[in-house]
């Protein structure tokens, strides 16, 4: 079995000084809580802020890639980057973990296929293609009315990444994006970490037909265990707790992460955030239990979007708590060879398919 966490927010952790090769404070990814979890690779995405565009945006992304990349020579007994499920495989038989690169919301590339190309060749092997707001590229589920789906770039872009073999992320699309990337993908296509909106109704998550078309085309969802996303009245208690009000506070600290009181205040609020009550990590559970009825078992996985979500399902504090979930499926009655599909199987197909089917 290979386990893979599809979505991971660590690049940005990394850029507030989090040291990987400990087990840090307050932290849901570092390379010992991975070991302590048996978790064999994460996708760990280059995540651009829907707020920051043009050349800004093309040396965010560049910066948090060279941050990836010097955090792998620096752990090389430890991690090693995976371009292809092969290298994946081969790491794991090295007893080394992959660290596999996303990126997550297509600004850096402003317009140009051209910058695709040199993501590829830097080790890019899927692209959410937007965030929380509409961009060049397609409509946001936050907003989504720019393009009505894919922008003329957009749609050349994901013939272009299918010529790549690089994944197309339909996470925090609009549902129209999501469907115009279905009729112009020649290859399956992903969400990296998105819900199923028959439990949880927020926009991110995703209905029951797109669910049924995206496994259609030979694409998986893999299940997000952001408590808003899993459970409407988690949203709620959280929307009434003001807690959302105080952001600013993780924003002073990304302005300065070396600064210890700013980093303390910081904590402080994840404390605040931990103290609600949380939907159980068996939620997760349930949104793969839905995926699986409606999208079949070849087509469901797992997308934590750690150190990208500010709470956590109560008993999956971080990425070490990943066996909980694996042997609740087993409890739930799942065969073996299905929890293996789930815990990477699929994303691994898919990501061969997109790779070995270039068009
Ligand atoms: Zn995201």
């Amino acid at each position: 079995m290979f386990v893979l966490d599809s979505h991971c927010d660590t690049p940005s952790q990394i850029k507030r000084l989090r040291d990987l090769s400990i087990d840090n404070d307050h932290s849901h990814v570092d390379f010992p809580k991975l070991k302590k979890g048996g978790v064999d690779g994460a996708f760990f995405a280059l995540y651009t802020p829907a707020s920051v565009t043009g050349d800004s945006a093309y040396h965010h992304a560049n910066e948090l890639l060279g941050l990836v990349r010097s955090t792998v020579s620096r752990c090389n007994d430890i991690a090693s980057l995976a371009m292809s499920p092969c290298e994946a495989l081969a790491n794991k038989d090295k007893g080394l973990f992959s660290v596999c690169i996303g990126m997550e919301n297509g600004s850096p590339l402003g317009e140009s296929l051209q910058r695709a190309d040199e993501f590829h060749k830097a080790g890019v092997r899927y692209l959410t293609l937007c965030h929380s707001r509409d961009n060049l590229i397609c409509d946001s589920c936050a907003q989504g009315s720019t393009w009505h789906g894919l922008s003329p770039f957009g749609r050349d872009l994901v013939r272009h990444m299918n010529r790549l073999g690089m994944i197309v992320d339909v996470s925090h699309a609009s549902d129209e994006t999501f469907y115009d990337v279905i009729r112009h993908s020649k290859a399956p296509v992903a969400a990296t970490h998105s819900c199923c909106r028959a439990l949880a109704s927020h926009q991110r998550n995703m209905t029951d037909d797109m669910l049924k078309v995206l496994a259609a085309e030979g694409g998986v969802v893999q299940i997000n265990f952001y408590p808003v996303f899993l459970d409407d009245s988690f949203a709620v208690r959280l929307d009434e707790s003001g807690l959302l009000e105080k952001e600013y506070i993780e924003d002073r600290f990304i302005e300065d992460p070396a600064d210890p009181l700013r980093r303390e205040e910081w904590y402080a609020l994840l404390d605040e955030l931990a103290a609600l009550r949380r939907p159980s990590f068996r939620r997760i559970a349930d949104h793969i239990d839905h995926a699986v009825e409606v999208a079949g078992i070849d087509h469901v996985g797992l997308g934590s979007d750690f150190d990208g979500i500010g709470v956590t399902p109560d008993g999956m504090d971080d990425v070490s708590c990943f066996p909980v979930i694996l042997d609740e499926l087993r409890d739930r009655g799942y065969k073996e060879s299905d929890v293996a599909k789930i815990a990477g199987g699929n994303f691994l197909r898919v990501w061969s398919d997109v790779q070995s089917s270039v068009f």
